[in-house]
Order: C-alpha cells, then sequence, then structure tokens
C-alpha cells in the first residue's frame, strides 16, 4: 500500500514534465501542489520523503490538525477551500498561499489577521468562469476592483489568480475555460500588478489542458493519494 503513493507521485511529476515539453513551457514549468484532503499525515510525510514539499487543503479544522502534527518538516501550506469569514484569522496565521478570495472582506480581514512576524500571504483571487450560481468565484467583472483592492494591502500579495471549471470531458473546451485565465491574468499583469503571474488551474481530470495554457501550480489530489476517505 505505502509505496503507491511513492508510485503515483513519480508518475504525476512524469507526465507534468511530458506536458511541458509538448506545449513548449520549459521556461516557466508548473508547480505541484499534492492535495492531502481527507489523508492522513501519514501520506503526506510519505510524499515529503520524496520531495514533495507544497501540499493543499480543503477544510481548515483538518488542516490545522495535520500542520501541527508535520510540524517537524519544511512544507509548504496553501488553503484551497472556501473560506468563511469567522475562520480567516487560523487562515492568516498557518498557510503560505490561499487559492481561494474571491470577496474585498475576507481579504481584508486576511490582511488584518497575518502576523507581523510572517511574510506577506500570497494570495491567488478566485475567478468563477463556469457562470455556475452555486460555485464561489469573483466573475471577470468584478475582478479588477477585487485585485485593486489586495494590491494595496501590505499583509498579503497579489500573486495571480485560480479557477476550478465545471467538470469538462472535451479537451479542448477545458483549454478554452483555462484559456480565458490566462488572459485575465496578461490584463491585470500589464496593467501594473506585476506580481500577478501565477495561475492556479488543473486538477487530476484536466492538468493537460491546464499546462498547455500556461498553469503555473496544478492541484492534484487523486491521482496521488487515492480516492478520497470520508470527511473526517
Ligand atoms: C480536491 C481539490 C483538488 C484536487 O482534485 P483531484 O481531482 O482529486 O485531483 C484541486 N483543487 C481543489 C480546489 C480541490 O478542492
Amino acid at each position: 500500500m505505502s509505496s503507491s503513493i511513492t508510485e503515483n507521485l513519480e508518475k504525476v511529476r512524469h507526465r507534468i514534465r511530458q506536458y511541458v515539453e509538448k506545449y513548449g513551457r520549459i521556461e516557466q514549468s508548473a508547480q505541484l501542489i499534492a492535495v492531502s484532503k481527507t489523508h492522513g499525515p501519514d501520506k503526506v510525510r510519505e510524499a515529503a520523503d520524496i520531495g514533495q514539499q507544497d501540499f493543499g487543503e480543503n477544510y481548515l479544522q483538518e488542516a490545522l490538525d495535520k500542520i501541527q502534527a508535520l510540524s517537524d518538516l519544511p512544507l509548504t501550506w496553501h488553503f484551497i477551500g472556501p473560506i468563511q469569514s469567522n475562520k480567516t484569522r487560523p487562515v492568516a496565521e498557518n498557510f503560505q498561499w490561499v487559492h481561494t478570495v474571491d470577496r474585498v472582506k475576507i481579504a481584508q480581514r486576511l490582511n488584518d489577521q497575518r502576523p507581523d512576524t510572517l511574510p506577506p500571504l500570497n494570495i491567488l483571487l478566485q475567478v468563477n468562469l463556469s457562470a455556475e450560481a452555486t460555485k464561489s468565484g469573483t466573475s471577470l467583472q468584478e475582478l479588477p476592483a477585487l485585485a485593486d483592492a489586495v494590491a494595496a494591502m501590505p499583509h498579503l500579495l497579489l500573486a495571480g489568480l485560480m479557477t476550478i471549471p465545471a467538470p469538462e470531458a472535451d479537451f479542448e473546451k477545458q483549454r478554452l475555460v483555462f484559456r480565458q485565465l490566462r488572459d485575465a491574468r496578461d490584463q491585470l499583469a500589464s496593467s501594473g500588478y506585476t506580481s500577478c503571474q501565477h495561475l492556479s488551474m488543473g486538477m487530476s481530470s484536466d492538468f493537460e489542458a491546464a499546462i498547455a495554457e500556461g498553469a503555473t501550480m496544478v492541484r492534484i489530489g487523486t491521482d496521488i493519494f487515492g480516492k478520497r476517505e470520508p470527511i473526517p
């Protein structure tokens, strides 16, 4: 059992390298965020043993327990779940990256609660490109105002954009959505937000399309850790 994570991780790394070459992405490769939600600290440790440093978590309490249990390792933690406004403090205090900022109110709280002793919190703005009323994320129309607000907050660094598309099996249609996020990033970067460079996009089922369109971070869970366990 335990060797499967190692094997899966090697396979995912191989596929990322393959796609990076195939789509001419050699200069800026795609960083792997291993999404460890619902999987215990022992599994994270196993991935860390073969050099995986960046981990993504969705559920705050589960994440905090894991961060605590693994505090002997030099890991980088990415919060990729929905953020409730009354739970921003532990996110501001325990994570290096937040991928799911979609409102000024949440950004303001993260800024105010980021400890002075830590570097600015890296922020990715979540954009909703699939126009599903139930999904979180700001609209493209509201994105410039949100970027403006975050860029002005001293304890936050506007580092890029993130999206979770609606499930789509067709490769070219997957690419179209990711291309929209890249265009939005390009517009922000060229209108003065020079730190806005990252594109967090692509999961187990669509990361080839995401890399083809310029993903700088792919968030992969199932292909590394297997099927998710029930939420603890
Ligand atoms: C769970 C999750 C992932 C990983 O999805 P897989 O399909 O298991 O690779 C990526 N991003 C977000 C925001 C998630 O919630």
